[in-house]
This record gives structure tokens, sequence and C-alpha cells, in this order.
């Protein structure tokens, strides 16, 4: 039997903040290990090399819909 982590992540909505602002986050990845990370527009460019480095998943972009 195989347990599977669950990523199943929320909906982002206009109440879920940047983990390293107070701006609204509008991308959600999901770390290799299964922690989940909220990002507004900004701070998701600056760090998307190295998340993409580390294996990080996008869940969830609101960035096609929002303008930042
Ligand atoms: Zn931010």
């Amino acid at each position: 039997m195989v347990t599977e982590v669950d990523r199943s992540a929320h909906p982002l909505t206009a109440e879920d903040r940047c983990d390293r602002c107070s701006a609204r986050a509008v991308v959600q990845t999901v770390m290799l290990g299964g922690g989940a990370l909220l990002w507004c527009g900004h701070h998701f460019s600056t760090y998307a090399d190295a998340l993409n480095g580390l294996g990080a998943e996008i869940v969830c972009d609101l960035r096609s819909r929002e303008t930042a």
C-alpha cells in the first residue's frame, strides 16, 4: 500500500498573503518535503529560479488572472 502525501492545496483567495511580505499571494508552491509556500508576484519572480532548483511544484498560479 502506497501512502501518498496529500498535496491538495486549497485555492488561493484574497485572504492569502505572501510568506515574505504582506502582499496578496498569487502563487502557491509545494516543496519536495511537502511544505507549502505562498508568494506574491514580486517575490515569486525573485525566488523562481531557486524554487526550480529545489524542485518546488507550482500548485496554484493566479498571475494570469491578476495584474500584480
Ligand atoms: Zn511578497
